[in-house]
């Protein structure tokens, strides 16, 4: 029965498809099933953005890239002492269309996330921190946030009950702080205006870096592993060159065999020189005493359409 057998085939092409897309955003399975199922034929894994997409997600995750993996206000020591683990930049999941971008932020990082990416303006000085003209409109069970006038959309995925109590945190330790996302809903502010025009090429990398940066962002569980990582960050260093950074976890090689990956990964190249890191390192001696493995990887460098090239940073895990 011929039939049978292709619609068997086409099950487990489908579920080997979810599984795969998986990997890279972290969606629930059934999740992923569904966005793939309602994609039409020939659509990648992951879809790309379309340019106003892309760069909403560009402006976000330049200022969200080195963001905090812990509980508003917390320290240091109280963070280490609850052994606290934190998918890539706070993302359970993401789920990537063409013209939006669902992120499902840990509820413990929702305050850092809401204080890094919606505009505020310090009293002082009247400088704005975050991404100009970006707003947020409160719905039962989800938060979209876009800008002004222009194309893009992220949803977040976070309930009204849990949006109004990370943002009461922000609020109570920013005295005098202006939030035009609450008190100017629907206009931008003259100071939004002025740091959009003095300052927005800082968090705008053209029309093939911001691919770049939203197909990373799209992926961003291919960061991910069973081992433990401290943090992830990215920041764009001098010009069009990004670094994305990451403590423990995942090893170069895992990381460039997902992005290099015909069917998931990006349009990035291979590096020339190869991954070492996981080359059984001998344990030396560091200047404290205390025995470290030695790091002769740290950085591998890939080029990539639209910027200058990515360094991929691999702090080694903190051992005894
Ligand atoms: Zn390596």
């Amino acid at each position: 029965m011929p039939r049978t057998h292709t619609r068997l085939q086409d099950r487990s092409r489908s579920a080997e498809r979810a599984g795969k897309r998986r990997l890279y955003t972290g969606e629930p399975l059934n999740l992923a099933r569904r966005e793939l199922a309602g994609q039409q034929d020939g659509q990648p894994l992951i879809p790309a953005a379309i340019a106003g997409q892309a760069a909403l997600e560009t402006a976000a995750l330049l200022r969200w890239g080195r963001c905090g993996y812990s509980r508003w206000g917390e320290g240091l020591f109280e963070r280490a002492e609850r052994q606290a683990v934190y998918p890539p930049f706070g993302f359970r999941f993401v789920t990537p269309r063409p013209e939006s971008l669902t992120v499902d932020v840990d509820p413990e990082m929702l305050a850092g996330f809401i204080a890094r990416v919606l505009p505020s303006i310090d009293p002082g000085d009247a400088e704005v921190h975050g991404v100009p003209g970006l707003r947020a409109r409160v719905h039962d069970r989800y938060v979209l946030v876009h800008r002004l006038g222009q194309d893009g959309m992220i949803r977040v995925a976070a309930s009204a009950a849990q949006w109004e109590r990370a943002v009461a945190l922000v609020q109570s330790g920013a005295a005098g702080t202006t939030f035009p996302w609450r008190t100017s809903p629907s206009a931008w502010t003259g100071e939004e205006k002025s740091c959009a025009a003095s300052f927005g090429w800082l968090w705008d990398m053209g029309r093939e870096g911001n691919q770049l940066v939203s197909g990373l962002l799209r992926r961003c569980h291919a960061l991910n592993g069973p081992d433990i990582t401290q943090f992830w960050h990215v920041w764009r260093s001098d010009n069009q060159h990004l670094i994305l950074e990451w403590e423990g976890g995942v090893t170069h090689q895992t990381v460039l065999d997902r992005l290099l990956d015909p069917e998931g990964g990006l349009a990035i190249t291979a590096p020339s020189r190869p991954c070492r890191c996981e080359v059984p390192q001998p344990l030396v001696r560091a200047g404290a005493g205390a025995l470290v493995r030695e790091d002769t990887c740290f950085t591998v460098h890939v080029s990539a359409p639209g910027v200058r090239g990515i360094s991929l940073r691999r702090l080694l895990p903190w051992e005894e």
